[in-house]
């Protein structure tokens, strides 16, 4: 029997969650419906990169950095771990610590920010020191079910680590349903170039 895929992505929507709630990061369904007219419905949105779950690149947080026009598809169709860490606000070093993290592994942190359907201004977040251990293990990726990997750090510190060490950053996950272990993802932003950010649709099959 082949496993159902289980879907992590955020559904957008004009009234979705959006970081910190700001109005101008809703994202805007114009429909333009002309059916009764014999002709079309075509639908125009206007939205953040970085709305829903997503992918961050590196131009998001450095000048001159990489953007989705370098990024290779092939790279998140892969073996993910889902580490589930509860009851903080943030992700510090010792988390990772208790897991048996080798490099080249891709985490997914499932974290208390999965149990709520609501922005919290209190999320849990990968703290600047977590994503030096990040480096240091030579991981090649992180998700994490906020709409941002950090808060609170002057001058972003959590991204820029793990920018500048080419460690992938996916936001935005939604894990209630997925309990810790190992899955295959597939997990795929939409072609466009030249993007800081981009939407992407994520799906994890556990592996048995
Ligand atoms: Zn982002």
């Amino acid at each position: 029997m082949i496993m159902a895929y289980i879907d992590v992505s955020m559904p957008i929507h004009p009234q979705m969650m959006v970081y910190k709630n700001k109005p101008e990061k809703k994202p805007i369904f114009i429909q333009d419906n002309k059916l009764e007219l014999g002709q079309s419905c075509e639908t125009i949105i206007t939205m953040n990169v970085h709305t829903g779950t997503h992918m961050d690149f590196p131009l998001h947080m450095m000048i001159g950095g990489k953007t989705s026009t370098d990024f290779d598809p092939n790279e998140l169709i892969r073996r993910v771990k889902v580490l589930t860490i509860l009851n903080t606000d943030k992700i510090l070093a010792e988390h990772l610590m208790g897991y048996d993290l080798q490099a080249g592994d891709f985490i997914l942190l499932k974290t208390d920010n999965s149990l709520s359907d609501t922005f919290s201004f209190s999320f849990t977040y990968l703290t600047k020191e977590a994503a030096e251990y990040a480096v240091n293990k030579k991981l090649a990726g992180i998700g994490i079910d906020a709409l941002g990997i950090e808060r609170d750090q002057p001058n972003h510190p959590t991204h820029s680590i793990l920018m500048a060490a080419n460690i992938f950053i996916l936001e935005g996950l939604r894990l209630q349903a997925v309990e810790q272990g190992e899955y295959e993802m597939i997990a795929l932003p939409l072609s466009m170039n030249g993007c800081d950010g981009l939407p992407m649709r994520v799906m994890l099959q556990e592996v048995k």
